[in-house]
């Protein structure tokens, strides 16, 4: 969706927007959906630039950083952008590098947002570091590939030597 701000009201313009399923496209995202987004917020003009915030709902999908088995995840994201228009003439770059460190800035050209790419790339944003279909994923075996969530497998256990000083940390500790 394309927010128009050729006839934006002095006081600003609430918008909401219900995607469907199949209205975004996320071939270039890490990401699929289980519940397409609804945004909902405000663009307010500031001097030559145009704030925009408010929230996105959805529940996105990913697979298990563990065992790969495709894991929902709801987010409720809040985003307060600032968005200044497109300058061809670049006699403002100096501004424009200033404010391109700060992941809160976006440009904007022919009197237009771009909802769609805001969206996709808040909801980018906010994707966990780490995924997993619950705390204690007992992940794949490296040796056979079996879930071991679901069944064991004759496999040697690999000891981690992390986790051998942990259990002789754990051992010293039971002993005294
Ligand atoms: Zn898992
Ligand atoms: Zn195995």
């Amino acid at each position: 969706m394309i927010i128009s701000l050729v006839r934006l009201p002095a006081d600003g313009l609430k918008f909401e927007h219900r995607y469907v399923a199949g209205e975004l496209d996320l071939r270039d995202y890490d990401f699929e959906l289980e519940r397409p987004p609804v945004v909902r917020g405000r663009v307010d003009r500031v001097g030559a630039e145009m704030r925009l915030r408010g929230t996105i709902e959805a529940a996105l999908k990913r697979p298990c950083d563990r065992c790969l088995k495709e894991v929902a995840l709801p987010v409720e994201l809040p985003f307060d952008l600032l968005y200044t228009p497109e300058d061809p003439g670049g006699s403002r770059t100096g501004e424009i590098e200033l404010h391109e460190r700060d992941l809160d800035f976006a440009v904007y050209q022919n009197d237009e947002i771009d909802l769609d790419e805001m969206v996709l790339e808040q909801l980018e944003l906010g994707l966990p570091t780490r995924l997993l279909c619950r705390e204690d994923c007992q992940g794949l075996c490296p040796e056979c590939g079996v879930d071991r969530n679901l069944e064991s497998c004759a496999c040697a256990a690999p000891t981690d030597p992390r986790w051998q000083a942990l259990a002789d940390l754990k051992k010293k500790f039971e002993n005294k």
